[in-house]
């Protein structure tokens, strides 16, 4: 599978220790992330990610396009509820994506946690 990984700046912790912990899983599915996300979870566990443009500079953009091309087949997207984004209609854009092709979205970890239990 295609799993797209994007984090918020206050929830890259999170995400860099979900990464950490499924890395197993993950190394054999196929990753995308956007620009900081990515590097940040390649710099923890050394996976092989195709990293985007960051967030806010149109990397939701880029993994939008790849969901409406069918081209992604799980999305975690740790998101910041607290925060305001500069990018907030590029984030609703993708969620909004997500649900046009019906593609599970995780928004938050213990969502991913719940859809890596499917693939023990
Ligand atoms: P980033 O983008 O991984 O480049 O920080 C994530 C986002 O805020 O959409």
């Amino acid at each position: 599978m295609k799993i797209a990984i994007i984090a918020h700046d206050k929830m890259k912790k999170e995400m860099i220790d979900f990464c950490i912990k499924h890395k197993e899983i993950l190394s054999h599915h196929t990753l995308v992330a956007t620009g900081t996300t990515g590097h940040k979870v390649i710099e923890a566990t050394n996976l092989d990610i195709h990293c985007f443009k960051s967030g806010p500079l149109g990397g939701d953009q880029e993994i939008g396009a790849q969901v409406a091309n069918g081209q992604i087949d799980i999305i975690l997207f740790f998101r910041d509820p607290l925060t305001a984004q500069p990018h907030e209609p590029d984030v609703s854009a993708l969620f909004r994506l997500s649900d046009v092709y019906k593609i599970p979205l995780a928004s938050n970890i213990n969502t991913a946690e719940m859809f890596f239990e499917t693939f023990k």
